[in-house]
């Protein structure tokens, strides 16, 4: 059968939201009229999960479970979503239902008129700390002024795309991955539509702090060499104080100044240098970090159970 959307949604440790979840969804794509799929990414899940995505996938055909073998993260699941996903439009939704399913519709229309990526944008957000929404703020500033792909602020992954958009997307196996950027990178017609972004309907956030900064980091080294030049920006400044205070130095020596005797200076050059490199090299690891990770080629995800057809 042809299936005209896909919905995709990550699930990890969401057994309280899946029925709420489901409902909500097949209620807004039964009213389009057309065929639909709930593609059910597991994600290792440890709260029995994969077992409710099993129950759903037996009562209703239009749910299709994909099981990982153990826990990928949330940009790997929804890549998953994009392999299995079957539809002429592919729509990835947090399982949590902080972006509303009845969204679709609206995102649909924008499809229907043409434009190949339809992005939602969080204009306000529920329920979040203010440290969340602080520090995401301004992490979407930060990445949309050292980045060379216009990432559209304050939109997440609840976004609709075209079959060709996702075939291409697809194609990109890349490891450290944010899928966000990945889908404005590669162009297209865009369009977002805006939305409340609820609280979480139950559970905790699965994204803690370190998660949030490992994102973050993936994201500018997927889009940037900035952190690269910051590092031979500062190898330039280190350099040129350098090369104005030896004279000047050398100069109060002859005058008789006893201004830069004693260790203390000497100490405070030596642990900035230090610092300044060690800092440099750390960069430089993210990279050949990734890198590496690049090379050894290993599969993205471990699937345990793919759907049956
Ligand atoms: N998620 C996942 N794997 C993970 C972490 C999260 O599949 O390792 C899913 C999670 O179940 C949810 C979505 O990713 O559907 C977003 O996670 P969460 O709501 O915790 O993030 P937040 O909204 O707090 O940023
Ligand atoms: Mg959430």
């Amino acid at each position: 059968m042809k299936i005209t959307y896909s919905i995709v949604a990550p699930i990890y440790n969401e057994l309280e939201n899946i029925p709420e979840l489901y409902r909500r969804v097949s209620d807004v794509m039964n009213s389009t009229g057309e065929p639909w799929e709930l593609i059910l990414v597991d994600d290792g899940s440890t709260d029995g999960s994969a077992d409710a995505i099993r129950t759903l996938a037996r009562e209703d055909d239009c749910v299709r479970p994909v099981i990982f073998a153990r826990n990928f993260g949330h940009q790997i699941a929804i890549t998953a979503g994009w392999d299995f996903a079957r539809g002429d439009a592919v729509v990835i939704i947090d399982a949590d239902l902080q972006d509303p399913p009845e969204l679709i519709l609206e995102m649909a229309k924008k499809w229907k008129e043409g434009y190949e990526v339809v992005y939602a944008v969080r204009a306000e957000r529920e329920g979040e700390s203010w440290f969340k929404i602080w520090t995401a703020s301004l992490f979407y500033r930060l990445i949309y002024h050292i980045t060379d792909v216009k990432i559209p602020l304050d939109t997440g992954d609840f976004r609709l795309m075209d079959r060709k958009v996702v075939d291409v997307l697809k194609d990109m196996r890349e490891r450290h991955r944010f899928p966000r950027g990945m889908s404005a990178w590669v162009g297209f017609k865009q369009i977002g539509v805006e939305y409340k972004r609820a609280a979480r309907k139950a559970g905790e956030t699965k994204y803690p702090f370190r998660k949030m900064f490992r994102l973050a980091l993936n994201a500018i080294t997927s889009f940037s060499y900035f952190p690269l030049q910051v590092a031979t920006f500062f190898g330039f400044a280190s350099a040129g104080i350098a090369i104005i205070a030896i004279p000047v130095v050398v100069a109060l020596r002859l005058l008789g100044s006893q201004f830069f005797e004693g260790q203390t200076t000497t100490l405070i050059s030596v642990l900035f240098l230090g610092g300044v490199q060690l800092i440099s090299l750390g960069i430089l690891g993210e990279y050949v970090g990734r890198l590496y990770d690049e090379a050894k080629g290993r599969p993205l995800y471990i699937v345990r159970e793919a759907p049956k057809d």
